[in-house]
Protein backbone atom coordinates (compact mmCIF):
# COMPACT_ATOMS: atom_id res chain seq x y z
CA UNK A 1 0.00 0.00 0.00
CA UNK A 2 1.03 3.78 -1.15
CA UNK A 3 1.54 6.02 1.60
CA UNK A 4 -1.30 9.26 0.20
CA UNK A 5 0.34 11.91 -0.70
CA UNK A 6 0.25 15.08 1.75
CA UNK A 7 2.24 17.76 -0.32
CA UNK A 8 -0.37 20.36 -1.32
CA UNK A 9 -0.77 20.55 -5.17
CA UNK A 10 0.52 24.16 -6.93
CA UNK A 11 -3.06 25.46 -6.34
CA UNK A 12 -3.41 24.74 -2.64
CA UNK A 13 0.04 25.51 -1.76
CA UNK A 14 -0.78 29.06 -3.58
CA UNK A 15 -4.07 29.26 -1.32
CA UNK A 16 -2.05 28.37 1.94
CA UNK A 17 0.59 30.97 1.29
CA UNK A 18 -2.02 33.97 0.53
CA UNK A 19 -3.85 32.61 3.92
CA UNK A 20 -0.31 33.17 5.53
CA UNK A 21 -0.41 36.74 3.62
CA UNK A 22 -3.45 37.25 5.01
CA UNK A 23 -2.58 36.44 9.16
CA UNK A 24 0.89 37.87 8.50
CA UNK A 25 0.43 40.60 6.17
CA UNK A 26 4.10 42.14 4.36
CA UNK A 27 4.77 44.35 2.24
CA UNK A 28 6.28 43.20 -1.15
CA UNK A 29 10.12 44.07 -1.45
CA UNK A 30 9.49 44.63 -5.37
CA UNK A 31 6.39 47.47 -5.24
CA UNK A 32 5.01 47.57 -2.07
CA UNK A 33 2.10 45.61 -2.43
CA UNK A 34 0.26 44.37 0.52
CA UNK A 35 0.99 40.78 0.17
CA UNK A 36 3.56 38.19 0.51
CA UNK A 37 7.36 39.18 0.89
CA UNK A 38 7.32 38.89 -3.09
CA UNK A 39 3.91 39.50 -4.60
CA UNK A 40 3.03 37.71 -7.49
CA UNK A 41 3.81 39.97 -10.13
CA UNK A 42 7.32 40.82 -8.88
CA UNK A 43 8.41 36.78 -8.75
CA UNK A 44 7.75 36.96 -12.25
CA UNK A 45 9.89 39.72 -13.03
CA UNK A 46 12.51 37.88 -10.94
CA UNK A 47 12.25 34.53 -12.52
CA UNK A 48 11.11 35.92 -15.47
CA UNK A 49 14.25 36.61 -17.15
CA UNK A 50 17.07 34.59 -18.85
CA UNK A 51 20.29 35.43 -17.32
CA UNK A 52 22.46 37.52 -19.74
CA UNK A 53 26.02 37.92 -20.49
CA UNK A 54 27.32 41.01 -19.96
CA UNK A 55 31.05 42.63 -20.10
CA UNK A 56 33.10 44.91 -18.20
CA UNK A 57 36.44 46.30 -18.70
CA UNK A 58 38.52 43.03 -18.52
CA UNK A 59 35.78 41.08 -16.68
CA UNK A 60 32.79 39.24 -18.24
CA UNK A 61 30.09 37.69 -15.54
CA UNK A 62 26.43 36.36 -16.19
CA UNK A 63 23.85 38.74 -14.75
CA UNK A 64 20.73 37.08 -13.72
CA UNK A 65 18.97 40.40 -13.60
CA UNK A 66 18.97 44.31 -14.54
CA UNK A 67 19.40 46.75 -11.83
CA UNK A 68 16.01 48.44 -12.32
CA UNK A 69 12.64 48.23 -11.25
CA UNK A 70 11.53 45.86 -8.81
CA UNK A 71 14.38 43.99 -9.03
CA UNK A 72 16.49 46.65 -7.86
CA UNK A 73 13.93 47.38 -4.98
CA UNK A 74 13.78 43.91 -4.38
CA UNK A 75 17.31 43.45 -4.25
CA UNK A 76 17.94 46.89 -2.11
CA UNK A 77 15.06 45.85 0.78
CA UNK A 78 17.19 42.36 1.10
CA UNK A 79 20.58 43.23 1.05
CA UNK A 80 20.23 46.90 3.45
CA UNK A 81 16.24 46.69 4.53
CA UNK A 82 16.87 43.84 5.96
CA UNK A 83 14.18 42.00 4.31
CA UNK A 84 15.60 38.38 4.58
CA UNK A 85 12.37 37.06 3.63
CA UNK A 86 12.91 37.95 0.00
CA UNK A 87 15.80 35.85 -0.37
CA UNK A 88 13.81 32.49 -2.32
CA UNK A 89 12.94 34.26 -5.07
CA UNK A 90 16.10 36.02 -5.17
CA UNK A 91 18.47 33.40 -4.42
CA UNK A 92 16.53 31.13 -7.64
CA UNK A 93 17.31 33.87 -9.73
CA UNK A 94 20.97 34.10 -8.82
CA UNK A 95 21.05 29.96 -9.03
CA UNK A 96 20.01 30.58 -12.68
CA UNK A 97 22.85 32.72 -13.45
CA UNK A 98 25.51 30.50 -11.66
CA UNK A 99 23.63 27.50 -14.13
CA UNK A 100 24.58 29.80 -17.15
CA UNK A 101 27.76 30.41 -15.98
CA UNK A 102 28.95 27.31 -14.93
CA UNK A 103 27.88 25.64 -18.56
CA UNK A 104 29.90 24.50 -20.75
CA UNK A 105 33.32 24.95 -18.62
CA UNK A 106 35.82 22.26 -19.10
CA UNK A 107 35.36 19.10 -16.16
CA UNK A 108 36.73 19.34 -12.84
CA UNK A 109 36.54 21.63 -9.59
CA UNK A 110 35.37 24.50 -9.32
CA UNK A 111 34.97 26.06 -6.21
CA UNK A 112 32.54 29.03 -5.06
CA UNK A 113 34.42 32.50 -4.33
CA UNK A 114 32.69 35.47 -2.82
CA UNK A 115 33.76 39.27 -2.03
CA UNK A 116 33.76 39.15 1.81
CA UNK A 117 31.86 41.88 3.43
CA UNK A 118 33.62 44.40 5.55
CA UNK A 119 32.83 44.40 9.29
CA UNK A 120 31.05 47.56 9.39
CA UNK A 121 28.65 46.20 7.02
CA UNK A 122 28.13 42.70 8.74
CA UNK A 123 27.31 44.74 11.71
CA UNK A 124 24.65 46.51 10.19
CA UNK A 125 23.30 43.78 8.16
CA UNK A 126 23.76 40.94 10.42
CA UNK A 127 23.95 38.10 7.80
CA UNK A 128 25.73 38.17 4.76
CA UNK A 129 23.82 38.85 1.67
CA UNK A 130 25.42 36.85 -0.74
CA UNK A 131 26.18 33.57 1.23
CA UNK A 132 22.50 33.61 2.47
CA UNK A 133 21.44 33.51 -1.06
CA UNK A 134 24.03 30.64 -1.67
CA UNK A 135 23.26 28.68 0.83
CA UNK A 136 19.13 28.96 -0.29
CA UNK A 137 20.91 27.41 -3.61
CA UNK A 138 22.89 24.45 -1.35
CA UNK A 139 26.16 26.26 -2.05
CA UNK A 140 28.80 27.00 0.42
CA UNK A 141 31.54 29.76 -0.57
CA UNK A 142 35.04 28.60 0.19
CA UNK A 143 36.08 31.05 2.51
CA UNK A 144 39.76 31.96 0.67
CA UNK A 145 39.36 35.78 0.67
CA UNK A 146 39.66 38.34 3.17
CA UNK A 147 40.24 42.31 3.09
CA UNK A 148 43.29 43.81 3.61
CA UNK A 149 42.05 47.26 5.08
CA UNK A 150 38.46 48.83 5.49
CA UNK A 151 38.45 50.12 1.99
CA UNK A 152 35.34 52.77 1.89
CA UNK A 153 32.30 50.95 0.02
CA UNK A 154 32.57 51.70 -3.39
CA UNK A 155 28.59 52.27 -3.81
CA UNK A 156 28.51 56.04 -5.48
CA UNK A 157 32.13 56.32 -6.50
CA UNK A 158 32.65 56.43 -10.53
CA UNK A 159 34.39 54.35 -12.21
CA UNK A 160 38.21 55.56 -11.73
CA UNK A 161 37.80 56.42 -8.16
CA UNK A 162 36.08 52.71 -8.11
CA UNK A 163 39.12 51.15 -9.42
CA UNK A 164 41.64 53.10 -7.42
CA UNK A 165 39.55 52.33 -4.07
CA UNK A 166 39.10 48.51 -5.04
CA UNK A 167 42.65 47.98 -5.66
CA UNK A 168 44.71 45.87 -3.38
CA UNK A 169 41.58 45.74 -0.88
CA UNK A 170 41.40 42.17 -1.33
CA UNK A 171 44.01 39.00 -0.34
CA UNK A 172 43.69 35.62 -0.39
CA UNK A 173 44.11 33.58 3.03
CA UNK A 174 46.18 30.60 1.89
CA UNK A 175 48.28 29.48 -1.24
CA UNK A 176 45.65 28.39 -3.84
CA UNK A 177 47.69 26.28 -6.26
CA UNK A 178 45.75 25.02 -9.04
CA UNK A 179 42.43 25.70 -7.65
CA UNK A 180 39.31 27.07 -9.80
CA UNK A 181 36.70 29.72 -8.85
CA UNK A 182 33.67 31.02 -9.43
CA UNK A 183 32.96 34.11 -8.30
CA UNK A 184 29.81 35.10 -7.19
CA UNK A 185 28.49 38.39 -6.40
CA UNK A 186 25.67 40.53 -5.94
CA UNK A 187 25.46 43.66 -8.00
CA UNK A 188 27.94 44.15 -10.84
CA UNK A 189 28.45 47.86 -11.34
CA UNK A 190 31.47 48.78 -12.76
CA UNK A 191 33.10 45.53 -12.21
CA UNK A 192 36.21 47.13 -10.05
CA UNK A 193 35.15 44.72 -7.16
CA UNK A 194 35.53 41.35 -8.52
CA UNK A 195 38.46 42.12 -11.02
CA UNK A 196 39.97 42.83 -7.52
CA UNK A 197 38.83 39.59 -6.17
CA UNK A 198 40.31 37.71 -9.49
CA UNK A 199 43.67 39.50 -8.97
CA UNK A 200 44.00 38.52 -5.35
CA UNK A 201 43.22 34.77 -6.34
CA UNK A 202 45.55 34.94 -9.01
CA UNK A 203 48.14 36.29 -6.90
CA UNK A 204 47.27 32.91 -4.96
CA UNK A 205 48.20 30.93 -7.65
CA UNK A 206 44.33 30.56 -8.27
CA UNK A 207 42.68 30.96 -11.29
CA UNK A 208 38.62 32.08 -12.18
CA UNK A 209 36.80 30.00 -14.48
CA UNK A 210 33.52 32.39 -15.11
CA UNK A 211 31.85 35.02 -13.09
CA UNK A 212 27.93 35.03 -11.81
CA UNK A 213 26.41 37.97 -10.40
CA UNK A 214 22.30 38.65 -9.21
CA UNK A 215 22.01 41.89 -11.20
CA UNK A 216 24.01 44.24 -13.29
CA UNK A 217 23.60 47.78 -13.54
CA UNK A 218 23.25 48.85 -16.72
CA UNK A 219 26.48 51.26 -17.47
CA UNK A 220 24.73 53.95 -18.76
CA UNK A 221 23.06 55.06 -15.48
CA UNK A 222 26.30 54.81 -13.55
CA UNK A 223 27.30 58.18 -13.63
CA UNK A 224 24.51 59.21 -12.34
CA UNK A 225 23.99 57.00 -9.35
CA UNK A 226 24.85 58.96 -7.00
CA UNK A 227 23.09 57.30 -4.56
CA UNK A 228 25.32 54.60 -2.43
CA UNK A 229 24.43 51.37 -0.34
CA UNK A 230 25.90 54.09 2.73
CA UNK A 231 23.15 56.22 2.20
CA UNK A 232 20.21 53.94 1.79
CA UNK A 233 21.32 52.45 5.51
CA UNK A 234 21.85 55.77 6.73
CA UNK A 235 17.74 56.32 5.70
CA UNK A 236 16.97 53.15 7.20
CA UNK A 237 18.46 53.76 10.16
CA UNK A 238 17.17 57.17 10.76
CA UNK A 239 13.17 55.47 9.49
CA UNK A 240 13.69 57.55 6.23
CA UNK A 241 12.86 55.34 3.71
CA UNK A 242 10.51 52.47 3.45
CA UNK A 243 9.11 52.97 6.71
CA UNK A 244 8.66 50.00 9.35
CA UNK A 245 8.61 47.76 6.22
CA UNK A 246 12.17 48.73 4.75
CA UNK A 247 10.91 48.30 1.55
CA UNK A 248 13.56 50.35 -0.85
CA UNK A 249 12.68 52.99 -3.29
CA UNK A 250 16.14 54.46 -4.17
CA UNK A 251 16.27 57.28 -5.84
CA UNK A 252 18.06 56.44 -9.06
CA UNK A 253 14.80 54.46 -9.83
CA UNK A 254 13.63 58.00 -10.63
CA UNK A 255 16.47 58.98 -13.36
CA UNK A 256 16.36 57.06 -16.54
CA UNK A 257 19.62 58.62 -18.48
CA UNK A 258 19.81 57.31 -22.27
CA UNK A 259 22.39 57.81 -25.00
ZN1 LIG B 1 5.37 43.26 -5.84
Amino acid sequence: MTEPDARPGPAARRALLDAIGLLVPADCVGCGAVDRAVCGRCRAVLLGASPQFVERPGLNAWAALRYEGPAARAIGAYKDGGRTDAAGPLSEALGGAIAAALHGLPPGTIEVCTVPSTSAAMRARGYAPVELLLSRCGIRSANVLRLTRAHEDQAGLGAAARRVNAEGALEARRPLAGRRFLLVDDVLTTGSTLVEARRALAVAGGSVAAVAVLAETPLRRTAHTAVSRETLRDNLTRGGYGGRTGVVDPPFQTRVTRR
